[in-house]
């Protein structure tokens, strides 16, 4: 369906994407995620035709994107960060306007377009223009205009930038009906854990490369046991010295000593009398896609100590 290969892309000399190799299956919900910079938009970029490859082949349905960029626009549809509806116009204009681009018309074209609409839940709103839309039925229209054409393939780089949380979900939904009823396959790109969590599978880049693919769960799995985290005065010192006791790869993020260990709970309260008086607060969680980023890259998928809720109302901004 759509296969990657030791991908590269360089800018100035620098590698931007380093090789990066993965299969996309028909009708998945595919994720790129990755922190900001990680190659996501690059990676995006090339597989809509937009740039060439430095090295490597991204081949969608039989068509190399560097070979045979013509055909391999013709099997997907692509929703940019950038708006591209005209608000203006109204929904079902703006529909009418991309199927002529198409080579659509009159009744299948009609047809079309109330088809489109009423799978993003926009078939009351068909004569009303755009600017009169929240942000999320703008997007859901975006979506529409995306596959009208009936692409195999539907590209969408963080489609739910400046999306409230509600609009957020609600999208997500429209994406998993557009999927089963349109057998379409999506890749979208992410840097949101919630959002990779609702993907088929993923894959996660950092600095250009790939490092890991799988489904959420397989990926989580794979950590085996419970993350626990410790507060402390000294965390370096602390970490050694569990190192030293356990065996077990203690590491330092954000302050805090860190370690993945099964039975975590029992784990606790073994550590807590090994080191008496040391240890602030504990807390053992399951493991979350951003341990799999940590587990993977030995850093923080959160740079510049933005949280989730940060980087929200940054992206809002
Ligand atoms: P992401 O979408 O995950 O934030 P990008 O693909 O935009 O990542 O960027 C990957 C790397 O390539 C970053 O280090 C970024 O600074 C660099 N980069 C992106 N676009 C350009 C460009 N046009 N010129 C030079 N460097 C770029």
């Amino acid at each position: 369906m759509i296969e990657v290969q030791e991908l590269r892309h360089l800018y100035d000399g620098r590698a931007a994407l380093d090789g990066v190799t993965f299969d996309v299956h028909p009708a998945e919900i595919f994720g790129l995620l990755g922190p900001n910079g990680s190659g996501k938009t690059t990676l995006f970029r090339i597989l809509s035709t937009l740039m060439l490859p430095s090295g490597g082949r991204a081949i969608i349905m039989g068509c190399d994107a560097a070979e045979d960029p013509t055909g391999l626009r013709r099997h997907i549809g692509v929703v940019f960060q950038a708006q591209s509806i005209d608000i203006k116009l109204t929904a079902e204009e703006n529909l009418r306007h991309v199927g002529h681009l198409y080579g659509l018309s009159g009744a299948p074209l009609q047809s079309r377009i109330a088809e489109m609409l009423a799978r993003v839940g926009l078939a009351d709103r068909a004569k009303d223009r755009a600017e009169t839309f929240s942000g999320g039925m703008q997007r859901r229209l975006e979506l529409a205009k995306g596959l009208l054409h009936h692409p195999s393939v539907l590209l969408l780089d963080e489609p739910t930038t400046g999306l409230d949380p509600g609009a957020r979900r609600d999208l997500w939904q429209y994406l998993h009906i557009l999927r089963e009823q349109e057998r379409v396959t999506v890749i979208v790109t992410t840097h949101l854990m919630e959002e990779a969590e609702r993907c088929d599978r993923l894959a996660i880049l950092s600095e250009g490369k790939l490092v890991a693919l799988g489904t959420p769960a397989e990926l989580k799995h794979e950590i085996g046991g419970d993350v626990i985290l410790l507060e402390t005065a000294d965390p370096e010192s602390l970490a050694r010295r569990i190192h030293g006791r356990y065996h077990l790869d203690a590491t330092v993020i954000a302050g805090k000593v860190r370690l993945e260990r099964e039975s975590g709970h029992r784990f606790v309260t073994d550590v807590v009398e090994a080191f008496p008086g040391e240890i602030q607060s504990i807390s053992v969680s399951k493991p979350t896609l951003e341990d799999v980023f940590i587990h993977r890259t030995g850093h923080r998928f959160w740079t510049e100590d933005k949280n989730p809720e940060e980087q929200r109302a940054a992206d809002r901004k």
